[in-house]
């Protein structure tokens, strides 16, 4: 008898977007607590190691010829300068992964969104999150941080930015309860691995009930 969970399948890149304030990094972190087959993907970098961090958990940490090197061999998803440093997604160890089932969630804005579509379209599912009313993400900027009513207002600016941004993802999600968010994204999630090209064990499966 087959069990559905134990066929092969490919696994996907989960996308999640929203301008902060609006429940995004909570929602990932939520996600990586309760599901097992999704990890965050490790990013390379130049920049130097802080004195916690491991090579390979945290970063890739790699030298200004190494990385280089993977630009010319087209070996990013996407890349770019922060800080006076550089930060990409690489690819190897993605497709690799990718093959075997693991899912990858990327808590990144639209412009990123836009490049790893162009590089992966098919493995991709993009999920924008939107807070209830201006009123109330403006209430959550408020909150978080003693900031002036100035650096409020550009984070207000920003927010509303990354929002015009909301219809080119394939999924949007209003974030008025925390719970019913999470519960929402996860039925985005789970619906999006029985995909019939992503159940790459179908083929088996079913050539031997045809039989
Ligand atoms: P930090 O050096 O503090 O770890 O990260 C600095 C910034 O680099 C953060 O804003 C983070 O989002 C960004 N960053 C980390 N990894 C990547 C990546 O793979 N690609 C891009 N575009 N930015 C990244």
């Amino acid at each position: 008898m087959a069990d559905q969970d134990t066929l092969h399948r490919r696994g996907l890149l989960f996308i999640l977007s929203s301008p902060s304030g609006a429940g995004k990094t909570t929602i990932s972190r939520m996600l990586l607590e309760r599901d097992d087959a999704v990890k965050l993907s490790v990013s390379v970098t130049t920049r130097p190691p802080r004195p916690n961090e491991q090579d390979g958990k945290d970063y890739y940490f790699v030298s200004d010829a190494e990385f280089d090197r993977m630009v010319d061999e087209d070996d990013f998803y996407e890349w770019a300068h922060v800080f006076g440093h550089r930060y990409g997604t690489p690819k190897g160890a993605i497709r690799k992964a990718l093959k075997d089932g693991q899912d990858f969630l990327f808590d990144i804005d639209w412009q990123g969104t836009q490049q790893l579509k162009q590089k992966d379209d098919q493995d991709v599912v993009t999920v924008f999150i939107l807070p209830p009313s201006i009123a109330e993400l403006r209430r959550r900027l408020e909150t978080r941080a003693s900031d002036s009513a100035e650096v409020i207002d550009s984070r207000m600016e920003r927010a509303k930015a990354e929002i015009s941004h909301w219809a080119e993802y394939e999924y949007v999600v209003i974030n008025n309860d925390l719970d019913a968010c999470y519960a929402k994204v996860s039925e985005i999630l789970a619906a999006e691995r029985m995909r019939r090209q992503r159940q790459t064990g179908l083929i088996p499966f079913v050539r031997e009930l045809m039989e």
